[in-house]
């Protein structure tokens, strides 16, 4: 039985993953979270590239278990969780990055819960959707990839 996606599985492309991170400015010591997280490769970049540690959340147990499987390729799965679960029910507290790659319908709805779980100084990422009249600080066109970036005010 197929999980009930919010959104259906479409991967960013590498390269618009490495721009995400860059726009987010995540250093070592940062955690990265990716909110419906696919084969990982966000969160496992963000390792491997970035030197962050990371969580990604999928409600698609296929994808779970490529996201560890990747992580292991990659040399990174000490420095990377995935967790199969819906990302509305997700605590995604301990995160100061947050990435995703959702719809405009699900970052409004996920955009109260962002605003109240995450710490002042959070950076949120979004591939190619906005958040309503929450004006993002910057936004970037990569190929035809968009992204925005909004952080968390005091
Ligand atoms: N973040 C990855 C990337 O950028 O390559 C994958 C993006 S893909 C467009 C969206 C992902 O969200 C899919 O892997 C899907 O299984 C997952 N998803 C959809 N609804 C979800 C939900 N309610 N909770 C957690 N994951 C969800």
């Amino acid at each position: 039985q197929q999980p009930d996606l919010d959104v259906p599985y479409v991967p960013t492309k590498q390269e618009t993953v490495e721009e995400m991170l860059k726009l987010a400015g995540v250093k070592p010591g940062d955690v990265v979270y990716d909110l419906g997280c696919g084969d990982g490769r966000i969160v496992i970049t963000a390792a491997q590239k970035f030197g962050a540690t990371g969580v990604g959340v999928d409600l698609n147990p296929q994808r779970i278990k490529e996201a560890n499987a990747n992580a292991q390729a990659a040399g990174v799965a000490d420095k990377v969780r995935f967790v199969e679960g819906n990302l509305f029910e997700f605590d995604f507290s301990q995160a100061n990055v947050v990435t995703m790659y959702l719809l405009p319908s699900v970052n409004l709805k996920l955009r109260p819960k962002l605003q109240k779980e995450l710490k002042p100084g959070s950076r949120i990422v979004s591939h190619d959707f906005d958040m309503g009249d929450w004006q993002a600080e910057k936004t970037i066109e990569v190929g035809n990839d968009t992204i925005y970036l909004w952080t968390i005010g005091n």
